[in-house]
């Protein structure tokens, strides 16, 4: 029988989820087909996965959390962050997994001499990257603009500052997870603290992707190696889509089919 697959999200008509899935499903022969699907209250979501009869979903803004305490089990890396991004159903039972964090870290793990790391902002990608990159042996330090956003990472163990209690270090990478520069030409934190920051590292990536920030405009002036949050979003859909299909298909093919659906955009 063909296999159904959804994201939930709200808003979830910008997402390029269904193209990208799609897209890989076609190239690959595969009986499935992958939809979108609004939800307005986050209490109906484990009915309307249940009752649709998907195979398994992503998951979006604001609903991962939601999502990761209405499975039944939850895998790996998805245990500490306590988000899920993707599940699947087996057994009539749902797993949920985040492919957020190993898709973030697929995309720096050949990039040399990266030991410490400062990430900027404190939501839900800040913690998916902080657990990732500690857990692969990253040194890694969060600051944020307010301090209420900085609690799980404190109790986590993480070194967590707010602009208040912030004193400047060497790190080699600094990646801006703050939505400063999304929709406005904001740096996500005073310039000049920034510039001092940008003088001691050697790399900055930015998780928005399809714009050219104004974080990453002033970490290229400072001559800083850059990348966008494209390969995330590419990474975390080629994982997602492993999990969704058992592992039949191999990364490199799966990425190579995003790959091209993306440049269709
Ligand atoms: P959250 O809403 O969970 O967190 C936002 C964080 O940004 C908070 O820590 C907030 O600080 C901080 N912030 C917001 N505006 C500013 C500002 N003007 N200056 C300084 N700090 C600011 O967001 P998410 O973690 O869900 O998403 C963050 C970004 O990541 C978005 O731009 C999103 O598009 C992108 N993203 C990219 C993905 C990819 O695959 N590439 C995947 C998921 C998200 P405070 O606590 O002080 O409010």
């Amino acid at each position: 029988m063909s296999k159904i697959f959804t994201i939930f999200g709200n808003p979830v008509s910008h997402s390029i989820s269904p193209l990208i899935h799609n897209f890989a499903i076609k190239k690959l022969n595969i009986d499935a087909c992958y939809t979108r699907t609004l939800l307005e209250n986050s209490k109906e979501f484990k009915n309307i996965f249940i009752n649709s009869g998907f195979n398994g979903a992503n998951i979006t803004v604001p609903f991962k959390e939601v999502a990761f305490n209405s499975c039944d089990a939850v895998k790996d890396i998805a245990k500490d962050i306590k988000a899920v991004n993707t599940i699947i159903k087996k057994d009539d039972k749902l797993i949920g997994y985040n492919t957020d964090a190993p898709g973030f870290y697929e995309g720096i793990k050949d990039m040399k001499d990266i030991k410490s790391v400062l990430i900027l902002g404190a939501g839900g990608t800040a913690k998916a990257i902080s657990f990732i990159l500690r857990e692969k042996g990253y040194s890694v330090t969060i600051l944020n603009r307010s301090q209420a956003r900085l609690e799980p990472f404190i109790k986590n163990g993480f070194n967590a500052y707010s602009w208040s209690d912030f004193k400047i270090k060497n790190f080699d990478l600094i990646i801006n997870t703050t939505s400063a520069g999304l929709n406005n030409n904001s740096l996500p934190l005073e310039e000049k603290l920034l510039r001092k920051l940008f003088c001691k590292a050697n790399f900055a990536i930015d998780v928005i992707y399809g714009k050219h920030t104004p974080f990453l405009k002033l970490a290229k002036e400072n001559k800083l190696h850059t990348k966008d949050g494209l390969f995330m979003l590419l990474n975390q859909a080629v994982l997602a889509f492993e999990i969704f299909f058992d592992y039949r298909y191999s990364f490199e093919d799966i990425k190579e089919s995003m790959k091209k659906a993306m440049s269709l955009l």
